[in-house]
Formats: structure tokens, C-alpha cells, sequence
């Protein structure tokens, strides 16, 4: 497995891969990597001859009250995860190298981007948007591969791909989680141990949204309301929002009658944590 940090080296490989006829797989992530991560790699390797990791702490995402200069970072441990899960190329970018101080184009979605997080992080998507345009640019995979755990952005990459032509599969998977529920992150890493008790929440209300819903309520504001007071149990916890909305257009539903992604944000102490579900079935 190598590790290269310049568009050139991505580009040079890449094209080698090609030339023979092998199909490339990305998996575009910000480091500190764990299961979460692991499981996207391991659907890569599976579906593609070559994988091409991106670890990539994009400033352009992050606002200036969050948390870009304390997101955890370790490379040596991200580099053995790849090559233990079989990947092939790791590209570590310096900002500067994706960033030239004269940058100035964007890419940016009037739909979808909004709501959810998108309200309390404004210029996230724009971020995010950019950053995996230029990497789906940059090493032109067959297929790139997103965690349901950000099913939001997973929405917009899917919109921005079919919106702008990008000529490659999205694949979404599924939600990897510690054994108590707790949705991996690395964020995680931000929690104390009360914190991380504490974290156990978000979970519990949204299999409070799932138990309600496979019980047949169809109203959204009745299953809404009862995660909202089961969150409010947990004194360290502070709603972001609690959201149940379509899982195509992520608008509000007042009654769940199609597939609907129940999403929430909640603050744990500082910090920020997200989950979801998403029932395709009603
Ligand atoms: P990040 O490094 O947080 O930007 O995440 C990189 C990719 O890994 C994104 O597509 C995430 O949705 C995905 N991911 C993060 N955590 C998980 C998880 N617990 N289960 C599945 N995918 C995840």
C-alpha cells in the first residue's frame, strides 16, 4: 500500500490501474479511522480490484467555532487499518495542496442542504460538496462509498453526482455502532466516560421513533415528541434538532407514508453527535 499526498501521485497511479483495465474503488474520509470506516473499505475491496483511501481533515467544511484544530489525527493508525483491510493507496493531502491560495470556485446545492445539519452548519455542504467533487476529479473511481451514518450528506453526494454527471456509483452502508448502540465516530473520542454513557441516548430515542412507528403511528409530530422527551431524561444532553423527513427530498413529513429517514442531532456535554434511522418499509 502506498501513501502519497500530491494530486500528481493520485493521477500517475490511478491512470497505471486504468491502462490494465482494474476498476477503482474510494473511500473518502477525514482519518481517525475505526469499524465505521473499516466496513465502507472492506465493501470497496470487495467490489472494486484497487481502493484508494482519502484521509482528508477538510477545512473548507468546518465553521470557525468547530472543531477543525482539535479533530483527532493519526495517520500511522489510519495507514494500518488500510492495509490490513486491503487498501491500496492512501492519499493524505495537505490543505495547501488541495486549497492553492488563489481557490476560489464552489460547489453548492440549492436543495437538501438546508434543513438538518445544514441549519446549525451552514456552510458545511458547500464543503463537503467541493472537497468530494475535487477527489472524484482527482482519482475517478468506478464507485466511492459513504456511511449511512451521515445520511444527509449521503443524500447531496447522490443529488450532486446525478445533478453534475459525475460518471461513477455511489454506494451507501449501513451504520456500524459499539455494542450498546452508540454509532461509531470519531468523535467519540471527545466523550468522558459519563459523557459516553450519556451518548447512549441518542439511540434509545430513535429505537423509541422505530418501536412507535412499527406500532403504527403514522403522525410524525406524536413520535418526534416522544424522542424529544426521552432526550430530555439525559441531563447532558442538548437537542440539535430531532427531524423525521423524506428520504428522497429531505423536507419535514407531517404523516409517514413513504420511505422516511429519522434523523437527529444532539449535543453530549461539547459535543456534537449524530444518528439516524431510515425505514424504507412503511
Ligand atoms: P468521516 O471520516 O467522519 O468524514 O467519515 C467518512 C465516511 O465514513 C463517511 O461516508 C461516513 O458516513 C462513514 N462513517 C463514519 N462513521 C460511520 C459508521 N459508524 N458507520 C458507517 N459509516 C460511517
Amino acid at each position: 500500500m502506498k501513501i502519497v499526498q500530491t494530486v500528481e501521485e493520485v493521477r500517475t497511479q490511478v491512470k497505471e490501474w486504468k491502462m490494465k483495465g482494474l476498476t477503482v474503488g474510494l473511500v473518502p474520509t477525514m482519518g481517525y479511522l475505526h469499524e465505521g470506516h473499516k466496513s465502507l473499505i472492506d465493501r470497496a475491496v470487495e467490489e472494486n480490484d484497487k481502493v484508494v483511501v482519502s484521509v482528508f481533515v477538510n477545512p473548507m467544511q468546518f465553521g470557525p467555532t468547530e472543531d477543525l484544530a482539535s479533530y483527532p489525527r493519526d495517520l500511522d493508525r489510519d495507514a494500518a487499518l488500510c492495509e490490513a483491510a486491503g487498501a491500496d493507496l492512501i492519499f493524505h493531502p495537505e490543505p495547501e495542496e488541495m486549497y492553492k491560495p488563489d481557490f476560489s470556485s464552489f460547489i453548492d446545492m440549492n436543495t437538501l442542504t438546508g434543513g438538518l445539519c445544514g441549519k446549525s452548519r451552514p456552510i458545511h455542504f458547500r464543503g463537503v460538496c467541493t472537497v468530494v467533487g475535487k477527489l472524484f476529479h482527482i482519482v475517478g473511481p468506478d464507485r466511492a462509498y459513504f456511511g449511512q451514518k451521515d445520511a444527509q450528506q449521503l443524500a447531496v453526494i447522490r443529488h450532486m453526482v446525478k445533478d453534475l454527471n459525475f460518471d461513477l456509483e455511489v454506494v451507501g452502508c449501513p451504520i456500524v455502532r459499539e455494542p450498546d448502540g452508540l454509532a461509531k465516530s470519531s468523535r467519540n473520542t471527545y466523550l468522558n466516560p459519563t459523557e459516553r454513557q450519556a451518548a447512549l441516548i441518542l439511540y434509545k430515542s430513535l429505537e423509541k421513533g422505530k418501536e412507535l412507528i412499527e406500532s403504527g403511528e403514522r403522525q410524525a409530530s406524536v413520535i418526534r415528541e416522544a424522542m424529544i422527551r426521552m432526550i430530555e431524561t439525559e441531563p447532558l444532553a442538548k437537542i440539535d434538532y430531532v427531524e423525521l423527513v423524506d428520504w428522497d427530498t429531505l423536507e419535514p413529513v407531517a404523516l409517514i407514508e413513504g420511505p422516511v429517514l429519522n434523523a437527529i442531532a444532539v449535543y453530549i456535554g461539547t459535543t456534537r453527535l449524530i444518528d439516524n434511522h431510515i425505514y424504507e418499509r412503511i
